[in-house]
């Protein structure tokens, strides 16, 4: 499909749709979630009640063969607030991971389970970082042994600041298989509900995004029936031999060029996602761009509004202008992943990249140009500012984007 950047009715719609809920539900109930720090399981309720949270929705919004439904959904969804946006977008992150690695059937079996149904909403949590591997997920200790006689896999190790972690329906756990191939010799499972052995840590207490659970999670001989290993097991037997193959024959050459060995599937699926989650940011950004730009144009200093000085009318021209371009890299990354065009520049990290160091900026100067009043709970821009920074930090910090990115454009091992 052609990249078109007008939006067509169907996609107008559905962006005005989010909107109003975005509007009339997320945003009066955002300072006291975010206070309490809890999930709002009320607003995930109605969320699921109007068919803005479950299965159904997320097939549809992925029929969009331009790929622009997720992020249009993204940023209305996280301008309403941050942290009840992840609430409802946290479960995507499982969803992303069956959808990535696993077999049509394990998606149609797994993926509703995540969401639960609109009478019960439930929650998935997507389990890979660990406290000693966070940006070099080669280190990972969890480890997955299969018992032969049960047909079971046996998952043991510790996860950390998992999104939903411990309260999920379904969890999808990374563990590792043969821990001397790194990265390659990793795999996903999916942990059922209810499987014991599985327990996460009471909530983590964050900066921002408080309305999101966010919990370590322990995984204690955490039996899985073999069904769970996403992908199943002769594809991954099939990829770990590939991976010894590999192995060897750069043992027994060397690479003068320097140049690294091709062919990362898991960097894709993090290419994939990458946009959606910069157009979380770009809510966020564009909501407190908003906000300030309305304050400056009513606030009073010096006998004129403040906007009237260049350095305030010229801050928010800049606001504005980061935010457009940071939007045209999410959308062309977006298009991109839908239409399976290659990523030969790390264009879904650039996305993810410039919105998330976008949404920091923007909130920054929001909260300046409200001055004082930007620093205190009574405005909106203070708690955007606390969520923005997640957004350099999560799915791949700035410098781990910046590396996929030079190593694409260098096809070097830049480190
Ligand atoms: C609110 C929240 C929600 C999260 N949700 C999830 C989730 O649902 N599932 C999940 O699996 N994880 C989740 N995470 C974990 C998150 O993805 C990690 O925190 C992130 O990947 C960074 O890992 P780390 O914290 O261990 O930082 P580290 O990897 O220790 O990095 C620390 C600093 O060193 C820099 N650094 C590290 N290596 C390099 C390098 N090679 N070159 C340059 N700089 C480098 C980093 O950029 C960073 O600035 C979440 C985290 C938070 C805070």
């Amino acid at each position: 499909m052609e990249f078109w950047l007008d939006l067509n009715e169907e996609q107008n719609d559905l962006r005005e749709w989010v909107h109003g809920f975005a509007e009339s539900v997320i945003r009066p109930a955002a300072a006291e979630w975010d206070e309490r720090e809890e999930t709002p399981w009320p607003v995930l309720q109605e969320a699921a009640k109007i068919g803005l949270y479950g299965f159904e929705f997320l097939m549809n919004t992925w029929s969009d063969m331009s790929g622009l439904s997720l992020p249009l959904v993204n940023e209305e969804l996280f301008w309403g607030d941050g942290g009840i946006g992840m609430a409802l977008s946290g479960t995507s992150l499982a969803v992303a991971a069956i959808y990535g690695s696993g077999t049509p059937e394990q998606l149609v079996e797994w993926v509703p389970q995540c969401f639960g149904d609109p009478a019960d909403p439930q929650v998935g949590a997507f389990c890979s970082t660990e406290p000693e591997a966070g940006s070099d997920v080669a280190a990972m200790r969890t480890r997955a042994v299969y018992d032969e006689a049960s047909d079971e896999w046996v998952l043991t190790g510790q996860k950390a600041y998992a999104t939903n972690g411990g309260i999920a329906n379904v969890h999808v756990v990374t563990a590792s298989i043969d821990p001397s191939l790194g990265s390659r010799g990793q795999a996903a499972f999916v942990v059922p509900p209810g499987t014991p052995g599985l327990v996460g840590t009471k909530k983590l207490r964050k900066l921002g995004l408080r309305a999101s659970h966010t919990a370590d999670v322990f995984l204690d001989d955490v039996r899985v029936p073999g069904r769970c290993l996403l992908g199943g097991k002769e594809a991954l037997d099939a990829r770990l031999a590939r991976a010894r193959e590999a192995q060897r024959a750069t043992e027994q050459t060397t690479r003068p060029t320097g140049k690294r060995p091709s062919g990362q599937a898991s960097m894709r699926t993090f290419e994939l996602t990458r946009p959606a989650v910069g157009a979380q940011a770009l809510g966020i950004a564009r909501a407190a761009y908003e906000y300030s730009l309305e304050y400056a144009q009513n606030r009073v200093q010096f006998g004129r509004p403040i906007v009237d000085n260049q350095a305030v009318a010229f801050a928010l021209a800049d606001m504005r202008t980061e935010i457009d371009a940071a939007r045209l890299l999410v959308w062309r990354a977006a298009w991109m992943g839908r239409n399976e065009r290659p990523f030969t520049a790390g264009e879904g990290s650039m996305s993810k990249l410039k919105a998330g160091e976008v949404a920091v900026a923007v909130t920054g100067q929001a909260v300046q140009i409200l001055g004082g009043a930007g620093y205190l709970r009574d405005h909106p821009v203070e708690r955007m500012y606390r969520d923005a920074k997640i957004y350099t930090i999560f799915e791949g910090t700035s410098e781990i984007q910046r590396l996929v990115i030079s190593r694409a454009i260098t096809g070097r091992q830049i480190r």
